[in-house]
Order: structure tokens, then sequence, then C-alpha cells
């Protein structure tokens, strides 16, 4: 017999991965509403953190993904990425990061296949159906679409991205039934998304194009980051090698929260990006020369929300907890909230009566920990460009040193961002899951 059923809004990364992990449970029948006309990503790629592999493990997606993965994941020390400073004519060597475990570089659009590829075919998925408004009445929400159309769920999950319509339905729910004018104010700040200073710009080079021009690049074989003031390019081999993902980080983080001018996303000349990085080492340059097609993306994020889920709604992924993208982390944190969630929801004491505690549930375990990424990686976003001045003991004035000393205080950079990032290898989601079900026991 059928509990309850779900519309999923939205089929990215977060969206897809809540269908799987709910594809489990056979009496939780579920509808996916996407606003594109075709699942589609951005033409790059991601790393997967060591914890969101075990969580891909458990929906039984990690043997397929594994195939396109350019190293196996191995659950061991292994290294990771190389540090080096790179904005100067003669680059530096600072660091390898050795991890418990690997990062997983996959292209984007062979992780949303493989996905909806482990969605059951009971499962409807609608593209070219933007939601435009919801209702939450008597359990049950009515959902409204641009096309006219109207659909009804017993709960609606936001998966929809950035710029949720769902967020801002939410926020706009909750301001109108308090009375606290800083609280409704605090609300509705949360709809808009926020710049964060930075931009990237982003692009898929050819290895052989890159081989060509540069036979000993560090970025042909291993994951690479450049790091210098005010900015920073993080590559990554994916697709077997062939193809090294590259995003060229400028970061002024003194804009934050000012209004970006212009298209968040576009096409840009490469020149631009030559004469942003005019005075970066030779190995960045020749990456650079080789970007195909590159597009500038203004990074936006969203600000901490009060919580993830009201009545019979839910956010998960970039609506609920958009990020920065130094941790190599958000849509990990949306696979997290997808499990976590269809746990929930899966678990046989949830019911279409007690749905909205079981949200209020999702909302505690995952809310604290996905706003504790954001953060860090805000802060993996400052040590990368050498801003220093939330992290005590650090110094990013290198005049005048040389030599070992130099690479010392370089090290320092880099063994902060170690600590800031150890929780991805360090942690399971084993015991947020054990939290939740006995939360949920408990009622
Ligand atoms: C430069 C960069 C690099 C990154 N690198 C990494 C990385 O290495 N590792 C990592 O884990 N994360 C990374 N991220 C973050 C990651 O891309 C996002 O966190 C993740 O893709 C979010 O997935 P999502 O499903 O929540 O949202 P989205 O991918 O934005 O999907 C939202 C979906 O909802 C649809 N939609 C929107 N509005 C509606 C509506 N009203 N009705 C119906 N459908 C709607 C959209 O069309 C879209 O398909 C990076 C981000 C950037 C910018």
């Amino acid at each position: 017999m059928q509990r309850f059923r779900v519309a999923v809004c939205g089929a990215g990364i977060g969206g897809l991965a809540t269908a799987v992990a709910l594809s489990k449970y056979d009496d939780i029948d579920l509808d996916l509403y996407e606003a594109a006309s075709k699942l589609t990503e951005v033409g790059a790629g991601v790393v997967v953190l060591p914890r969101t592999w075990d969580v891909l493990e458990k929906l039984g997606i990690s043997e397929d993904l594994s195939k396109k993965a350019p190293q196996q994941p191995k659950r061991e020390q292994a290294p990771s990425f190389t540090y080096r400073k790179g904005d100067e004519a003669e680059g530096l060597h600072i660091d390898v990061l050795m991890i418990q475990g690997r990062l997983i570089p996959l292209h984007r659009a062979e992780f949303q296949t493989t996905l909806a590829l482990h969605l059951p075919e009971h499962y409807r998925i609608h593209t070219s159906k933007r939601l435009k408004t919801y209702t939450e009445e008597n359990n049950t929400i009515a959902l409204e679409f641009e096309d006219g159309s109207k659909e009804t769920c017993d709960v609606l999950i936001g998966a929809d991205g950035i710029k949720s319509v769902t967020r801002s339905l939410l926020m706009q729910s909750l301001a109108s039934k308090t009375t606290d004018t800083a609280r409704s104010d605090s609300l509705l700040s949360c709809i808009p998304p926020e710049w964060t200073g930075v931009a990237v710009y982003r692009s898929l080079v050819p290895a052989e194009k890159l081989r060509s021009k540069s036979p000993d690049n560090p970025s042909l074989v291993r994951e690479t980051m450049y790091m210098g003031k005010h900015g920073a390019i993080v590559t990554y081999p994916i697709m077997g090698g062939t193809i090294i993902n590259t995003a060229a980080f400028t970061v002024r983080h003194d804009l934050a929260g000012t209004p970006y001018e212009g298209s968040w996303s576009e096409h840009v000349d490469a020149n631009e990006i030559g004469s942003t990085f005019a005075h970066w080492e030779p190995y960045v340059q020749a990456i650079l020369q080789c970007m195909e097609n590159p597009l500038k993306w203004a990074i936006h994020t969203v600000k901490p929300l009060e919580t993830f889920a009201s009545g019979h709604v839910a956010l998960l992924g970039d609506a609920a907890h958009a990020m920065l993208p130094n941790q190599g982390a958000g849509a990990g944190q949306a696979v997290e909230d997808a499990y976590i969630l269809a746990t929930l929801l899966g678990h046989p004491s949830t019911k279409k009566e007690n749905l909205s505690k079981a949200l209020s549930i999702y909302d505690a375990i995952r809310r604290p920990f996905s706003q504790d990424i954001a953060r860090r990686s805000r802060l993996s976003s400052q040590i990368s460009s050498f801003v220093s001045k939330e992290i005590e003991g650090l110094s990013d004035n290198f005049d005048g040193l040389q030599g070992q000393a130099k690479v010392d205080a370089l090290k320092k950079f880099s063994s902060t961002l170690k600590n800031l990032t150890q929780w991805s290898w360090h942690t399971t989601i084993d015991t947020d899951v054990e939290r939740a079900v006995s939360m949920l026991e408990a009622l």
C-alpha cells in the first residue's frame, strides 16, 4: 500500500540522488519535475570526496561510477592535491595533500547520467515543468507550474538549485507567520543568492594539447592547486586522464555581499583570462592557453537559512546551502541531504500524519552540518588565495622570505587547508544516520 507521494522539484545531482535514495522504499511514490527540457549538466568536472563516495556506495551507484573514474577509489593513505605557489614568474612547490582514501574526479554529465540510469521505471520524470508556486493545506501540497498545469503531493522536496523558487516560497510563508519584524526580515533576506566576490573561469582542457605545450606540467598527472594572491587555479584529470578540468578563480572577498553586475555565467574571450593571470608561472600560462570555450561564473551562495523544512516542504542541495566550491563539496552535501532525507521518509514509523516531524529531524541533522561545510568552503577560498585574516597565526606577507623559510610560511596555508578538509575522510555519514533514526524512533 502506498504510504505517501513525494514530489521532487529539480533533477540536478541533488534531486536525482533523492529519487535514487527513495527508490529503495516500494511504498513511496515519486514524481520528479525538472524545468529544463532534458536532463543536462554543465560541461565540467566534479570531485567526489571519500565521505560522499561511501554514501554513493550505499545508494548502489559507486560501482557504475568507478568505471568512469581515472583513479580507483581506495580507503588507504594516498596523495591528492599538489599545492604550488603559482602567482610568480617562477612557481614553487609547497606540499602534497595526503588523504585517507581518494578524491574521485568525474565529469558532471557522467555523474548525472549514472544517477538517472538508477531510477526505477515506475518513477515519473516530467521535463519542461518549472514550478511556479505551491500552497499547503490539510497536509496536502498543491503545485502549480509555469505552463499552467497543476498537481498535488504529500511532500515537496525543493532541489531546484541556487535560485530556488521553493526556498523563496518557504521563506515568504515563514515570514508571513511571524510578528517579529527582525526575524521576518532575516528570513526574507535569505531568498536572493549573494555574490561572494569570487568569479571562476571554467574549461575542459584536452590533455594532449597541454602535453604538447608543457610536457612536464603537474596538472597532467594529478590534482593540482596553484595558489596566489587574489586567485587560485584548480585542475584535475577526468575521463581517464584525457581531459584536465580547469577552474581559474579570481577572488575579491572584500566585494562579498555586493551586487554582481552582469550575467552569472557567460562565455568569455581567452584574452581576458590571459591578462588576468599574466604574471603567473609558466605551467599556469600553458594551461590557460589550452582552455577551450571558457565560461566565466560569478559564484553566489545562499545565506545560512534558519530552517531547511517547514510543514511538508523541505529544501535540499544548493537550494538549501549553495556554497563556495573550494572544498569540492556542494554536490556531495546534496547527496548527503538526499540520503538522510530518504532514510527518514523511508523509515516504517514515518506516516503521512507525522511527515512534518520527520522533516524537522532532517533539518536538525543536515542544516548544522552542511552550513559548517559552507563555512569551511568560504575559509578554504580565502586560504587558497592567501587571505589569512580569519585564521590565527597565518601571515600572507612573504616579502623577503627565501628558500625553506618561504616554503615553511606557505606550508602553513596548505596545512590549514588540510585541517579544514579532513572531515571528508575522517568522518562518515553513519553517525548522522544513527542519530536521525533514533530521533525518529523517539517521537
Ligand atoms: C565552479 C564550481 C565547481 C564545483 N565543484 C564541485 C566539486 O568538485 N564537488 C562538489 O561536490 N560540488 C562542486 N560544486 C557544487 C555543485 O556543482 C553544486 O553544489 C551541485 O551541482 C548542486 O546540485 P543541486 O542538484 O542542488 O542543484 P542544481 O545542479 O542547480 O540543480 C537544480 C535543478 O533544478 C532545476 N530547476 C530550477 N528551478 C526549477 C523549478 N522552478 N522547477 C523545476 N525545476 C527547477 C534546474 O533546471 C536544475 O536541473 C561546484 C560548483 C561550482 C560553481
